[in-house]
Formats: structure tokens, C-alpha cells, sequence
């Protein structure tokens, strides 16, 4: 994506470019692009100072870190960039920053979802997808050593449940 200066000025000057996302070589062992990253950029020069606005859609699938799923995910970024007139050419090109900022972006866990359950530690299935016992089995052992009296008290509650209560005066 390339803008000549001259051409910019307080009014945002929008650019719509789609980039074939192989083109930038950003795949990593766990995020691979695909189809085209969608770039879409507002550039105002205000003086000396060049300021553009971004957003990004890129499509990846990533291999989840917790649950080792494959999930195609539709990612929408902002990035906002200064740069200084007297720094530049004529033209001014933005392709190079707009990956960077992307790669800087990474997240440091790739997750297929915020709230991933990951896998069961004991019979390996996907929590997100099915329930097993095993946990269940778990939590049981810890509530009983653990917290015996309250646990009891809780599953006491839920099998006796008091719907009305009738105070008898004597
Ligand atoms: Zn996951
Ligand atoms: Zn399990």
C-alpha cells in the first residue's frame, strides 16, 4: 500500500487494499494465513505530521494451544501510526509497518477460544467438544478431603430441597 505525500492533507484520505496474506510471509508454526488480509487505511497529514488510521481483517487457522484443535479464525485489527514528514520520500509506504505491527501483535498463547477447556489431564478428550467423568471424579475427591463438611452440606441441599416452610405456633 503506497501514498504519495503530496497528495495527503487534513482531509483522511482512505485506501482499501486487499494483500494475498502468503505474499507477507507471516505463518508461524501455530497461525497460517489465508485468502487475502483485507487493509483498509485513512491517511491525514496535518503539517509535517502524517498520522494513518488501519484496520486489518485477516483470516488464519490457528492450532489451538490448549485443546490442539484447528480453528479458522476471522481476526479484525487497528493499528495507528505518526510519522514524521521530513523522514520520508515522496511516497510513503506502509506495508512493512502494517506487517510488523502484526507480527508484534502475536498472542503469546494462540487459543481457539478465550475460554477454552482445553483437555481432560486423564483420558485426553476435548472438553470443548465432550464431557467425560474423569473430572468429575476429580473434584468429588478434592470436595470430600478437602472440604468434607461443606460439600456435604451443598449435595444435602440439592437432594432435600425445602420448598415451603411452615412456622407452628404453640
Ligand atoms: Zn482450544
Ligand atoms: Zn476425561
Amino acid at each position: 500500500m503506497k501514498v504519495a505525500i503530496e497528495t495527503l492533507n487534513e482531509e483522511p484520505f482512505r485506501v482499501q487494499e486487499d494483500i494475498v496474506a502468503q505474499d507477507w510471509g507471516m505463518d508461524s508454526f501455530d497461525i497460517k494465513f489465508i485468502d487475502t488480509l483485507s487493509v483498509t487505511a485513512d491517511f491525514t497529514r496535518i503539517k509535517k505530521d502524517i498520522y494513518v488510521q488501519t484496520e486489518v481483517i485477516s483470516k488464519r487457522i490457528i492450532v489451538c494451544s490448549r485443546c490442539m484443535d484447528k480453528v479458522k479464525q476471522t481476526v479484525r485489527q487497528n493499528f495507528h501510526f505518526h510519522f514524521d514528514r521530513s523522514g520520508l520520500r515522496d511516497t510513503l509506504e506502509m506495508d512493512n509497518a502494517i506487517r510488523e505491527e502484526i507480527l508484534l501483535h502475536f498472542p503469546m498463547k494462540v487459543l481457539c477460544k478465550t475460554d477454552c477447556k482445553g483437555l481432560c489431564t486423564v483420558c485426553g478428550s476435548n472438553l470443548n467438544h465432550s464431557r467425560c467423568d474423569c473430572q468429575k471424579a476429580i473434584h468429588r475427591d478434592l470436595s470430600s478431603s478437602v472440604t468434607a463438611g461443606r460439600f456435604q452440606e451443598a449435595e444435602g441441599d440439592t437432594e432435600s430441597q425445602i420448598l415451603e416452610r411452615e412456622y407452628i405456633e404453640e
